[in-house]
């Protein structure tokens, strides 16, 4: 059987490609790439000439079983998205899973990744953290999904499109509360890289002066005055063991 290698890509930085990626890239008999055009860039650059296919969410379902299939024949296959880590917030993890059912083994290469990148130097609590990715788009389902994530103390972690951000950041203020805190994270690992650090109204405020460009993760503070279910158990478990033993 062949390997699946999950090769993470740079998420603005050529720099930030690791040697590793480059050489499983040459390595493979294929690469699975969410847009080959793009990814071509990327492989001219490092003069890799392996073949690329392209697998993306509207093909995926038809191309899990012929990649299964020539990995099952002994061909190795390197999957890239456009940006950052496979299956993070992008296509991948239908090939993964459908690659561990096959029993083929799957290799992770460390590497660049938008979420974490941004947290770490967001300054706010790296740990613990919730990362949710792309909030959902219709209104109504935005609102409760955050009022869902204000039960939760851990740091939440969003990806955001630069037209939809002014618009998310309102929506968590009116949830959250003005004085909550969170980082916007923009351009990372490119040159104009900045962090917007406050509360949300200040945040707002930033953001209702600024012509938003640029790609974001947003970060926000957890809310520390909730109580976990965790925490909620835990309390319900002493009364009645109290209980017992009184
Ligand atoms: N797979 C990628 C990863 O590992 O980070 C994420 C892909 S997702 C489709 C793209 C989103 O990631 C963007 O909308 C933005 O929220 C975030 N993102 C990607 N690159 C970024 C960067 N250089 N700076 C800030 N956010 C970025």
């Amino acid at each position: 059987k062949g390997t699946l290698y999950l090769v993470p890509t740079p998420i603005g930085n050529l720099e930030d490609m690791t040697f590793r990626a480059v050489n499983i890239l040459n390595e493979v008999d294929l690469i699975a790439s969410e847009d080959t055009r793009n990814t071509q860039k990327l492989l001219n650059h490092f003069e890799v000439e392996t073949t690329q296919t392209s697998f993306h969410e509207h093909n995926s379902k038809e191309r899990t079983p012929q990649l299964i299939e020539k990995l099952l024949d002994g061909q190795s296959i390197a999957q890239v998205s456009d940006a950052g880590m496979p299956s993070i917030s992008d296509p991948g993890v239908d090939l993964v899973k459908a690659a561990v059912d096959a029993g083929i083994s799957v290799v992770p290469l460390p590497g660049p990744n938008a979420a974490l990148t941004a947290l770490i130097a967001s300054g706010l609590s790296p740990q613990p953290f919730y990362f949710l990715g792309f909030l959902p788009r219709k209104k109504k389902d935005l609102t409760a999904e955050l009022e869902e994530l204000n039960k939760r103390k851990e740091t939440l972690v969003f990806y955001e499109s630069p037209h939809r951000i002014k618009q998310v950041v309102d929506a968590m203020a009116g949830v959250f509360g003005v004085e909550r805190k969170l980082v916007l994270a923009r351009e990372v690992t490119k040159r104009f890289e900045e962090f917007i650090r406050g509360t949300m109204d200040e945040v707002y405020e930033w953001l209702s002066e600024e012509n938003i460009r640029g790609e974001f993760v947003i970060i926000v503070e957890g809310n520390e005055h909730a109580e976990t279910e965790e925490v909620k158990v835990w309390e319900n478990w002493t009364l009645k063991e109290h209980v017992a033993f009184v």
